[in-house]
């Protein structure tokens, strides 16, 4: 079984290029680039420049001694919450800018939920004095107004998505639409392993970083470059597809996913999309989806905005499909008492996603002598205030 993409763009049944005629040229033309373009030595020279010393890569790969003891087994952490800008996010907005330029695009657009991959996109925008579009449901405007200033601060501009539910969904429409009118300066920079080929791969192929560096560090602290469990919150699944990467054709490491199961899986208020997804086609790539039974997507909720999504990426449908990857949902109420758990056993306050990944620890046990990392996806300082109303701080 072969677990990364073909050459059709496809991870077993899932993935390809779902996308209207006038937009097949820009498609293609990312396409048949992206891949010469990230082996020239003159792109990596720079893409591994700006890891570390814009990013700040490597991020650490911490021995969480406290929670280790706690749960019994040997826990790591990939500091991914050190990235400039709090987040992984940051490692596949950076490739991207290159791979504009080197197309020669001098204007940037994004669609944006939470605003993360928005302030990531307007980061890299302002690195290298590129225009940059940021699209926005005018709801999550209101709601994320810390994130729309920002993406403002950093000179991007910001442009309400009027219609439908007001959210990303439609935010990416207006994206699309923006991009099917401006074909040939403007690059869509898409912020997970999500839409149509070639971003599942290009993405994945930019936060492989992070699998490239466990193995380096694990080999140095355990004199193995192989975990016996690599886990990782799934949204789109960008962080996760990063820490898996390097990992995918190593039967021994168990892969595990990690989705929000909101209220519970069966509450009608949930983004668990292994769960409760089935197979359709969502921002240009077919996937697992959560929809009516006449196909219509159905709105997702989860606590954390980064795991709202209604779909995953197709790495991750294939994943689920084939057996070859673990899937477990997770509820809010886990996941925000996971995220406390490891302020008060490490210091580290967590993103809410990756709160979800930490809650594995309540419902699944590991040997004492199993290696386990956990993907840290990013810091806790954007969530603060859903913390607070949480637990009433
Ligand atoms: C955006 C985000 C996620 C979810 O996105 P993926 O593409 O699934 O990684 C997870 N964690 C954090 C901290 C995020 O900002």
């Amino acid at each position: 079984m072969k677990y990364n993409v073909n050459e059709k763009g496809y991870y077993g049944d899932f993935g390809g290029a779902y996308i209207p005629e006038m937009l097949y040229p820009n498609v293609e033309e990312l396409r048949q680039n992206y891949l010469k373009v990230m082996a020239e030595a003159s792109f990596q020279e720079e893409f591994q420049e700006l890891l570390k010393e814009y990013v700040g890569r490597p991020t650490p790969l911490y021995f969480a001694k406290r929670l280790s003891a706690k749960y019994n087994t040997k826990i790591y952490l990939k500091r991914e919450d050190l990235c400039h800008t709090g987040a992984h996010k940051v490692n596949n907005t950076i490739g991207q800018i290159l791979m504009a330029k080197r197309l020669d695009k001098n204007r940037i657009i994004a669609e944006t939920g939470a605003g993360q991959h928005g302030v990531a996109t307007a980061t890299v925008c302002a690195l290298m004095g590129l225009e940059c579009i940021v699209y926005m449901g005018e709801i999550d405007i209101k709601r994320q107004a810390p994130n729309v200033a920002r993406m403002k601060m950093l000179g991007a501009t910001v442009v309400p998505a009027t219609s439908g539910s007001k959210t990303l969904k439609d935010a990416t429409n207006e994206a699309i639409r923006d991009w099917i009118n401006n074909p040939t300066n403007t690059h869509y920079i898409i912020g997970s392993v999500v839409g149509p080929h070639p971003y599942p791969d290009m993405v994945a192929r930019f936060q492989s970083v992070i699998s490239q560096e466990i193995k380096n560090q694990l080999q140095k602290k355990e004199n193995r470059e192989a975990p016996d469990y690599v886990i990782a919150c799934v949204g789109g699944g960008s962080n996760a597809a990063g820490a898996y990467y390097h990992y995918l054709d190593t039967p021994e490491v168990g892969i595990i996913a990690v989705e929000a199961a909101g209220k519970g899986v069966q509450t009608g208020e949930s983004a668990a999309t292994s769960a409760l997804g089935k197979t359709g086609i969502i921002h240009g790539s077919k996937t697992l989806l959560m929809q009516t039974p006449d196909g219509q997507i159905t709105e997702p909720y989860s606590i954390s905005a980064g795991l709202d999504y209604p779909g995953v990426g197709p790495m991750h449908a294939h994943l689920y499909a084939s057996g070859r990857g673990e899937f477990i949902s997770v509820t809010d109420e886990d996941a925000m008492q996971a995220g406390l758990e490891l302020c008060k056993l490490e210091g580290i306050i967590p993103a809410i996603e990756t709160s979800h990944a930490l809650a594995i620890f309540k419902t699944r046990t590991f040997k004492p002598d199993a290696i386990v990392v956990v993907n840290l996806s990013g810091r806790g300082d954007k969530d603060l205030n859903t913390y607070i109303d949480y637990f009433k701080l």
